[in-house]
């Protein structure tokens, strides 16, 4: 069963600013890359394996957040400054950023203030739903070259009684999930922002690898901060805790403030967290069961999960199965169930950190991309766990809903925008014949080909963002074989 599904059924992140101003770099000018204190506080997210990754990162954008949570009010405030490279040849003569909050279908608020430039005031202009911020720069931004955004900001999510909403930010009343609360630098497409409106029958965000240095204060009693990356210190007074988080290398940064108790477990150099409503004890543990089995799989399968920690929290938002974020998992709380797709959906998830995080890809344009490979990660590993009826049940679901897409006369290109295909499509297109293009390469290619094929795509495109050509490229590198008409057939045409 595809279980993402039922996201479609829904049709599916003044004088404090000068007083920061001071203390941080957005006042130099020029400005420079990033220090070496700055890169090396985000070895601390890294697995012992990749913290040398971060090093040759300097240029990516690098968000330092700092802000206070109030669980009532369902609001994070902080200030924010980005500091932010020109990767493109094209000179800049805006900054696009993204508000998710204020998209309809997230249903909460981002207001922005004191936006700065370099620490000069700017005025930004916004688009339509103020999703997209255009921040004007008085001296346009060449090539290689940095700037420093700061602004304050104020994040509101929703309350959980409209399940008409996307569901992702939320206050369900035991977990306020924060993802994308904050200012995000928007799409560059080919040097140009990509201003439109998501369309959210999948996932909505795409952005470039990042480092983000978070700190969150809440209350003291009673609530738990988990988020993308590790809290490497906590700090209390009489009322609020603060904790001091790093990234590493993180496609987005989601966070939540939590009353549900956690259940851990420490695989191949990383800790899972799970988060579970305190009545589904024994769901809670099956979901940290399935995260421990899936990660040494793709880890041995794919590439090693780079990053030492993984948190999966259950929300009650009534739309959604499951949705990925960067080291970040939310789970509906009616999953926690003995449903017996839970396994799966929960190994959906964590598969998504592969394809998605590490690898990422144009979510709105080429959702194929992650979908598919992320839904064939669920075979891997039912194969790796030496179940052949399930992973031969996987198979024939794909073969009967492509089937019956077929019947219906409804069969498309898979490789076109998620804006362009009906709900039916999308989810047979984007997650089921991908996968089964997947399926194709690996009997065309063979077993070990097909595992050298993973292992070098993993590689080739990590903290990349690609198209459907890397994979492909990399079972040709790996076959040392033309794939061009089994791509044209299962991708290009219908
Ligand atoms: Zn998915």
């Amino acid at each position: 069963m595809n279980l993402e599904k039922r996201r479609l059924r829904r049709c599916v992140t003044g004088l404090l600013l000068a007083l920061w101003c001071g203390l941080t770099s957005c006042t130099l000018q020029p400005v420079e890359a990033l220090g070496h204190t700055a890169i090396a506080n985000q070895r601390a997210a890294m697995h012992t394996s990749a913290v040398n990754d971060v090093q040759t990162s300097n240029t990516s954008p690098h968000y330092t957040i700092i802000g206070t949570v109030n669980p009532t009010t369902r609001t994070l405030s902080a200030t924010q400054t980005v500091v932010y490279t020109n990767r493109t040849a094209t000179t800049l003569t805006t900054i696009g950023m993204r508000l998710y909050a204020n998209l309809t279908d997230v249903g909460g608020r981002t207001t922005v203030t004191n936006v700065r430039v370099n620490g000069t005031v700017a005025t930004p202009t916004y688009g339509p739903q103020r999703f997209f911020l255009s921040i004007p720069l008085a001296t346009p931004l060449e090539a290689g070259k940095s700037v420093s955004l700061s602004m304050g900001f104020t994040t509101t999510a929703p309350t959980n009684t409209d399940t008409n909403l996307f569901g992702t930010m939320v206050s369900d009343g035991t977990t306020l999930s924060m993802p994308y609360a904050y200012p995000m630098v928007a799409f560059l497409r080919g040097g140009v922002w990509d201003t439109a409106i998501p369309d959210s029958k999948g996932d909505i965000v795409t952005h470039e690898i990042s480092l983000y240095d978070v700190r969150l204060t809440g209350p003291l009693t009673g609530y738990t901060f988990v988020s993308t990356g590790t809290t490497t210190a906590t700090t209390k007074t009489r009322n609020t805790q603060t904790v001091q988080i790093y990234s590493g290398l993180q496609r987005d940064f989601a966070f939540a403030l939590t009353k549900l108790t956690k259940k851990s477990q420490t695989v191949s150099g990383t800790t899972i967290n799970v988060y579970g409503p305190s009545t589904r004890v024994a769901v809670t543990n099956a979901a940290l069961a399935a995260a421990v089995a899936a990660l040494p799989i793709f880890n041995s399968r794919i590439g090693q999960y780079p990053y030492n920690e993984l948190d999966i929290i259950s929300v009650n938002a009534g739309d959604f199965w499951g949705i990925e974020f960067p080291g970040f998992v939310l789970i509906e709380q009616d999953q926690y169930t003995n449903n017996p797709n839970f396994e799966h959906l929960i190994v959906h998830e964590v598969g998504h950190q592969w394809f998605y995080n590490v690898i990422g890809n144009d979510v709105q344009r080429d959702a194929f991309v992650d979908e598919g490979l992320t839904n064939y990660t669920e075979l891997l590993y039912s194969q790796a766990r030496n179940r052949p009826t399930a992973a031969a049940q996987t198979l024939a679901y794909w073969r009967d809903d492509l089937a019956a897409l077929r019947a219906a006369g409804n069969d498309a290109v898979v490789d076109q925008p998620m804006s362009a295909m009906t709900d039916d499509q999308y989810t047979t297109l984007t997650y089921n014949k991908a996968a089964l293009y997947i399926h194709a390469v690996r009997t065309r290619i063979g077993e070990s080909a097909f595992s050298a094929a993973l292992k070098g795509y993993y590689t080739a495109s990590k903290y990349r963002i690609v198209d459907g050509s890397g994979f492909r490229s990399a079972a040709e590198t790996a076959c040392k074989c033309s794939l061009t008409t089994l791509y044209r057939t299962w991708i290009l045409v219908p």
